[in-house]
C-alpha cells in the first residue's frame, strides 16, 4: 500500500491504483482539503516512511493543480479531467481551504473560481499572491461567460489567465500545460539567477551593465554589498561608484575604460575603493565592450572582485614568512634580500655598506638559568632596544646620520644574533657610532618577570667594499669580527681588520693621544664674539675649543669632539671647558674687559646622566661668577636621549640665570612641537642657511621664516657664520638680533680677543 501526498495528508495509494489499470480517480471522488486533513493518522504501515518517500518522489513528477471551487460538480469533474491528463490535483472547496492547501503542498498551478461564499476567488487571488512564494505562481482564473467586469477584477487582483464556466476541458488542458511551462522556465531562470548570485557573493564578484544610450547602470547585488552601499537608481548607480574610487586611483581607471573603447576582450585591472566608513578595499575588474554590428559601441559590463581580504593574506604570509615571530624584525631571508639589494646600489652609486653584526655575551647561560621564556622576553627587549637606539628618536643632529638611519635594517639572524645594515655609509668612523649606541642601549638591566638581567654584547663591522663583495663573505668576515669583540672582554666592538685599515690613521692616532690631551693641558678655549646687528656691539662671546696636540698640530673640534664623544671622554673635555671659561670670565670681570656673557657649547653625552645642571652651578660657584655671565649651546641632538632628563636639566640651568641657545638649527629634526617644549632662549641660525641668503632664494627664506618663527616663539635669532656686508645688511633688515661671524671676527685666542675688545672700545671712546 502506498500514499500519494497530497497536502495535509496522504492519498492511500492502492485507491489510485486499481485492478484493470482504470484511472483512479473514477473511481475516487477527489478529496477536499477539508476531507482528508486527519487522513495521515489514519494511514498505517508499518514502513510508511520509505513508502510515502517513495510516493512523493513519485507525486514530484506530476505537476500540482490547485482546484478551488465551491461547486462540487465542478470539483470532481476538473479533479478528474486533470488527472487523466497527468496532473496532480489537489481540491479545496473555499478560499481558506485553499490558502491551507497551497502552504501545505505548494502547488504550481490554480485554478480558482472567482464566486464563492466567504472569501470570493479575487480575495483568495490576492491573498496568494502575497504569500512568499506566491508573486509568479500561475493563477487561472474561472469566470461566468460575459462576465467582462469579473475578467477585469481578476486582472486587477492578480491573476494570470481566466477562463469562463462552463469549462472546455480541451482548452483549458492546452492552456494550463502552457502555463506550467511557462511557470516552471521562470522558475528554473530563477534558481538559475540565485546561484549566480551565490556564486557572485562566495567568489565576492559583483557584476555590472552600463547602457551607453540611455546611461542605465545595473549592478548585482554583490557589487553594492562590496561597495557597501544601498542600490542607487539606475541613473545615478555609475556616478557613485566612480566618485568612491580612491582619488590616486582615478587615472588608472580612466586610462582602463578608454582603451575597452578600441579593444574586443576584457581590460582587467585592480583599484583601491573607498567605503562611507573610510575603509579602503582593494578590487580587481574586468571590463568589457559590447559593440553593435556597425562596431559602434554599445554596452559595456563588468565585475569587481573584492580581493581585500585576499591582499591582506597575501601580505601577512609575506610578513610571515620574512619576519622572526618572535621579535617582528626581520629574518635571515630577509636580511639575506636587503643585503643583496644594498650591495647592487652600493656598487652602482659608489656607496658603501655597512654590516654590524651582534651576538650577546651570555645569552645562553641566562636562558639555563632562568628558563627559555625569559629568555624568548629577554630577546623580544633587546630587539626594541635595537630598534630604539638605530632608529630611535625622530631628532638626529646631522643630515648623515638621519639617512643612515631611515634605511637601515635590523634583523635577527637565529638566536642571540642580530644584524644591523646601513645601505649608506660615507664615513666608516659613523658605523663605530651606531655599534657605541646600540651597547649603550643594552646597559641598563632588562626587568623581565620579576627579575632585573643584566647582558652586553659583541658587534662585528664589516663594510662592502673593504671587507668583501658578496654578502658571504661579509656576513663571514663581521662573524670573525664579532669573535674578535669578544675576545677582547666582551661588550665591545671590533671592525674587521681591512676596514680597520681604512679607518683613518689619523683617528686612531686621535684616540691614543685624546686620552693625554687633557692631563697634558693640551686644550684651549677660543672666543667668537656676537654682535648685535641693530647696534654693532659685541654682545657675547662663544667658547671655542682648540687642541694643540703636539705632533698633529692644531686640531678642530669637529675632528676630534665626536671621537671623544664616542670614546667617553667629553664628559671630562665638558667640564674642562665650563671651568675654563668660568676662569676666565672671573678674569675679565675682575679686570673689566670683556664684559659680556660667555657661551660654552654642551654635547648631548653630557646630558646623559641626570646632574649636569648642578654641576655647572659648582663650578659656576667655584669660579666666584655671577651665573648670568654663562651661556650654553646646545644641538637638537640632546634629544635623542631621554627627553624628558634634557628638560629638567635645562630648566634648572635656566633657572640659574643662563640663557639656552639652541645651535646650528634648520639642519637637524626638530619638530615644532619639539621646539616649543625644548626650554630655550634663542635659536642660532646654521651657517648653512646664512651661507646662501644672497643667491638661493630658498634660504633666504627659510633664514626670514626661523627669524620670523622665533620672534613668534619668543626667541632671540642669532645668524652663524656671517661673511660678508650683503649677507649682514639682509639679516638687519630682517631683524635678525645677533651675529656671528668671520665678517667681524674669527674664533680668537683669549690675548687677540682683549685686544679686539680694546680696539672696539677705544674707538667707542674716541
Ligand atoms: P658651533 O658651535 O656651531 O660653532 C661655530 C663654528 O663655526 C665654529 O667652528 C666657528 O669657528 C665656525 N665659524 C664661525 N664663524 C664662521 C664664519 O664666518 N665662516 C666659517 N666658515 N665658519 C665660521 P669650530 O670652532 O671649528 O667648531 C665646530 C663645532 O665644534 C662647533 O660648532 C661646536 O659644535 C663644536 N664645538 C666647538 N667647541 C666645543 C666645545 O667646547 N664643546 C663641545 N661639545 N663642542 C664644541
Ligand atoms: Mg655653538
Ligand atoms: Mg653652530
Amino acid at each position: 500500500m502506498g500514499y500519494v501526498p497530497v497536502f495535509g495528508g496522504v492519498f492511500p495509494r492502492g485507491r489510485l491504483q486499481d485492478a484493470g489499470g482504470r484511472s483512479s480517480i473514477e473511481r475516487r471522488e477527489p478529496k477536499t482539503v477539508l476531507e482528508h486533513t486527519a487522513e495521515p493518522k489514519d494511514a498505517p504501515g508499518d514502513n510508511a516512511d520509505g513508502e510515502r518517500r517513495k510516493v512523493e518522489d513519485l507525486a514530484k513528477k506530476r505537476p500540482r493543480v490547485l482546484v478551488v471551487d465551491d461547486d462540487p460538480s465542478v470539483r470532481r469533474t476538473l479533479g478528474r479531467a486533470l488527472d487523466r491528463d497527468g496532473l496532480e490535483p489537489v481540491i479545496a472547496p473555499d478560499g481558506q481551504a485553499a490558502l491551507r492547501a497551497f502552504d501545505e503542498c505548494a502547488p504550481q498551478l490554480v485554478l480558482l473560481d472567482v464566486q464563492m461564499p466567504g472569501m470570493s476567488g479575487f480575495e483568495v487571488c490576492e491573498a496568494l499572491r502575497a504569500r512568499p512564494d506566491g508573486d509568479e505562481l500561475p493563477i487561472v482564473m474561472m469566470t461566468g461567460m460575459e462576465d467582462l467586469q469579473a475578467i477585469q477584477n481578476a486582472y486587477d487582483a492578480g491573476a494570470t489567465d481566466f477562463v469562463t464556466k462552463p469549462i472546455q476541458w480541451l482548452v483549458l488542458s492546452h492552456r494550463l500545460r502552457y502555463l506550467l511551462r511557462a511557470g516552471s522556465n521562470l522558475r528554473r531562470l530563477h534558481e538559475t539567477q540565485e546561484r549566480v548570485a551565490n556564486a557572485q557573493r562566495l567568489a565576492q564578484v559583483g557584476s555590472w551593465e552600463l547602457e551607453l544610450e540611455t546611461g542605465h547602470f545595473t549592478g548585482s547585488d554583490v557589487l553594492w554589498e562590496i561597495y557597501g552601499i544601498e542600490r542607487p537608481d539606475t541613473a545615478s548607480g555609475l556616478k557613485t561608484l566612480t566618485k568612491m574610487v580612491h582619488p590616486a586611483d582615478r587615472d588608472h581607471l580612466q586610462r582602463a575604460v578608454q582603451s575597452c573603447f578600441q579593444q574586443n576582450g576584457p581590460v582587467r585591472f585592480d583599484h583601491r575603493m573607498r567605503r562611507g566608513d573610510g575603509s579602503e578595499r582593494v578590487l580587481h575588474c574586468q571590463i568589457q565592450m559590447n559593440f553593435d554590428p556597425d562596431g559602434c559601441p554599445m554596452r559595456m559590463e563588468g565585475i569587481a572582485q573584492d580581493l581585500t581580504e585576499r591582499k591582506r593574506t597575501e601580505e601577512q604570509v609575506r610578513f610571515l614568512s620574512s619576519h622572526d615571530a618572535l621579535t617582528s624584525l626581520g629574518n635571515r631571508r630577509l636580511f639575506r634580500e636587503r643585503l643583496d639589494l644594498a650591495i647592487r646600489q652600493a656598487r652602482q652609486s659608489g656607496w658603501k655598506a655597512g654590516i654590524l653584526y651582534l651576538d650577546l655575551d651570555h645569552f645562553k647561560r641566562i636562558n639555563e638559568t632562568l628558563g627559555h621564556s625569559i629568555g624568548d622576553s629577554l630577546l623580544a627587549e633587546v630587539a626594541n632596544r635595537l630598534v630604539m637606539s638605530v632608529r630611535g628618536a625622530d631628532l638626529v643632529t646631522r643630515g648623515e646620520r638621519a639617512e643612515e638611519i631611515e634605511n637601515s635594517a635590523i634583523s635577527r639572524l637565529g638566536g642571540d644574533e642580530f644584524s644591523i645594515l646601513l645601505p649608506r655609509v660615507r664615513d666608516v668612523q659613523s658605523l663605530a657610532a651606531v655599534a657605541r649606541r646600540i651597547l649603550n642601549s643594552l646597559e641598563a638591566p632588562f626587568s623581565l618577570a620579576g627579575h632585573e638581567v643584566v647582558v652586553g654584547g659583541s658587534v662585528g663591522i664589516t663594510v662592502y667594499p673593504n671587507d668583501g663583495e658578496d654578502p658571504e663573505t661579509l656576513l663571514r668576515n663581521a662573524d670573525t669580527a664579532m669573535y674578535a669583540a669578544k675576545e677582547q672582554g666582551r661588550n665591545t666592538y671590533q671592525f674587521y681588520a681591512e676596514s680597520m685599515n681604512e679607518l683613518s690613521l689619523r683617528r686612531l692616532i686621535l684616540e691614543g693621544k685624546l686620552r693625554r690631551a687633557l692631563e697634558e693641558s693640551q686644550f684651549e678655549l677660543y672666543y667668537q664674539p656676537k654682535v648685535d646687528l641693530a647696534s654693532g656691539d659685541i654682545v657675547g662671546f662663544e667658547g671655542l675649543l682648540r687642541w694643540h696636540e703636539p705632533e698633529l698640530g692644531m686640531v678642530g673640534p669637529a675632528d676630534f669632539i665626536p671621537v671623544a664623544e664616542e670614546m667617553g671622554l667629553i664628559t671630562s673635555i665638558g667640564e674642562w671647558v665650563l671651568q675654563a671659561a668660568c676662569k676666565q670670565a672671573a678674569d675679565w670681570a675682575r679686570r673689566g674687559v670683556c664684559t659680556v656673557p660667555v657661551a660654552v657649547n654642551l654635547s648631548p653625552e653630557q646630558f646623559r646622566k641626570p646632574g649636569l645642571a648642578k654641576r655647572i652651578a659648582e663650578i659656576v660657584h667655584e669660579a666666584g661668577i655671577s651665573p648670568e655671565v654663562l651661556d650654553v649651546e646646545i644641538t637638537e641632538g640632546v634629544v635623542l636621549h631621554d627627553a624628558d632628563l634634557v628638560i629638567r636639566e635645562l630648566k634648572e640651568i635656566r633657572a640659574l640665570g643662563m640663557h639656552v641657545a639652541l645651535d646650528d638649527f634648520g639642519t637637524g629634526y626638530s619638530s615644532l612641537s619639539y621646539l616649543r617644549r625644548l626650554p630655550v632662549d634663542t635659536l642660532k641660525i646654521d651657517r648653512a642657511f646664512i651661507k646662501d641668503i644672497e643667491n638661493q632664494p630658498e634660504d633666504a627664506a627659510l633664514t626670514q621664516g626661523i627669524i620670523a618663527l622665533g620672534r613668534a616663539l619668543g626667541l632671540h635669532s642669532v645668524a652663524e657664520g656671517v661673511e660678508t656686508e650683503a649677507q649682514r645688511a639682509q639679516l638687519a633688515a630682517w631683524k635678525c638680533d645677533q651675529m656671528q661671524g668671520y665678517l667681524f671676527s674669527k674664533p680668537l685666542p683669549v690675548a687677540e680677543l682683549e685686544e679686539l675688545w680694546e680696539r672696539v672700545h677705544a674707538k667707542d671712546r674716541g
